[in-house]
């Protein structure tokens, strides 16, 4: 086992890349997909089922944790690993754009963000030194950046107002974070939509110095055409033999787009939350449960699908329990989505280690396409 936090890259096929980051809590294979664990649990799943699903890695929630049931309580209980019942890595974000879309009466300024508490209304500080604070107090493998972005679309002017805030944030973080061995801290470039201001950010990043950089300021409400046209050179941008991570990404298709332009990391809170909804993505696409046409199909969900959910139960039966509001619902959805976007991962995984990228995502677009199976 490593002390260390480090790279490597195996293989590359066109822009996609496959890797192992190693830190001194396990291995992290990339590309990667880390489910979120907002308020110290994956709802509706034990670790051991998240880790059982082929997760590496799971993202935590500073907004969230430092409200409830706060960083310093979680540090006097041992820390976030201990407290949560998971050994291995956790990445943690900055708690900057939550609180810019959760928190109420948010001010920004210079040093950092006050606002209140969506739960309680008490007043809170947000600032680069602070957020490192909680995120050591959380014991995170992988620290993020304080940083802040507008929602897309919007002006030249404003974008590049607040990237250079967050890259004044970035040297103040690095700052705060200081030599921690074993643990990583990651840069956060930003820019919007606008190639000159993605540069300029990435520049300032490289100049201060990371263990990895983040493509922010996506999954803001640009839709995918923008995004991926961002991806088509943001993540060159970044040095290339560090760990890249897209925040906030995606859809099945939103990653398979983002893994071909050279991401190595993603976390979404889809696959937990459609599984409390009633949606399961499958390789072919979206099965909506609660729709009647499963009420009496005794089929599995997915039969080339080895969760739990597709081996023992049926569209009927887990139609029902979603129609009857019943917890096991979420609990079997939920893993196979996990299940599933793991498994994507792996496809990935294996198909460019053995250049075969381009055939791969070929047939990923082409069972998607087919449709879900027939109604009896
Ligand atoms: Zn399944």
């Amino acid at each position: 086992m490593t002390e260390r936090f480090s790279f490597s890259l195996h293989a590359t096929d066109g822009r996609a890349r496959t890797g192992t980051i190693s830190t001194p809590r396990g291995e992290i294979r990339t590309p990667a997909f880390m489910p979120v664990g907002t308020a110290a649990t994956v709802k509706a799943m034990l670790p051991e089922s998240v880790r059982a699903t082929g997760a590496d890695v799971l993202l935590g929630n500073t907004y969230h944790l430092m409200l409830r049931p706060t960083a310093e309580r979680i540090a006097r209980l041992g820390g976030l690993h201990a407290f949560m019942n998971w050994e291995r890595p956790i990445l943690t974000d900055s708690g900057g754009f939550q609180v810019m879309s959760l928190a109420e009466l948010r001010k920004l300024t210079e040093e950092g963000v006050t606002f209140r508490s969506h739960i309680d209304g008490s007043r809170h500080m947000l600032t680069p030194e602070r957020s490192m604070e909680i995120q050591q107090l959380l014991g995170s493998d992988i620290v993020m950046c304080f940083d802040e972005c507008p929602a897309l679309p919007a002006e030249h002017d404003r974008i590049a107002e607040s990237m250079r805030l967050s890259m004044r944030w970035a040297q103040r973080s690095r700052d705060a974070f200081g030599d921690r061995p074993g643990h990583a801290l990651f840069g956060i470039q930003q820019g919007g939509d606008k190639e000159d201001l993605r540069g300029e950010s990435a520049e300032a990043l490289r100049a201060i110095g990371f263990d990895g950089y983040a493509v922010g300021g996506l999954a803001v409400g640009e839709g995918q055409e923008v995004m991926f046209r961002v991806l088509d050179y943001a993540p060159d941008m970044l040095p290339e033999d560090k760990p890249r991570y897209l925040m906030g990404v995606g859809k099945p298709d939103d990653i398979v787009g983002a893994v071909k332009r050279g991401i190595d990391m993603m976390d979404c809170v889809l696959p937990s939350r459609s599984g409390r909804t009633g949606q399961a993505f499958t390789r072919r696409g979206v099965v909506n449960i609660k729709n009647a046409r499963h009420q009496e199909d005794p089929r599995p969900l997915d039969e080339h699908c080895s969760c739990p959910a597709c081996r023992s139960y049926s569209r009927a039966y887990l139609h029902h329990v979603f129609r009857s509001q019943e917890i096991i619902s979420s609990m079997l959805l939920t893993w196979h989505n996990l299940h599933y976007f793991q498994e994507l991962m792996q496809g990935m995984r294996d198909a460019i280690a053995a250049g075969r990228f381009a055939d791969w995502e070929t047939d990923f677009h082409a069972q998607r396409a087919e449709g879900d199976i027939e109604a009896l």
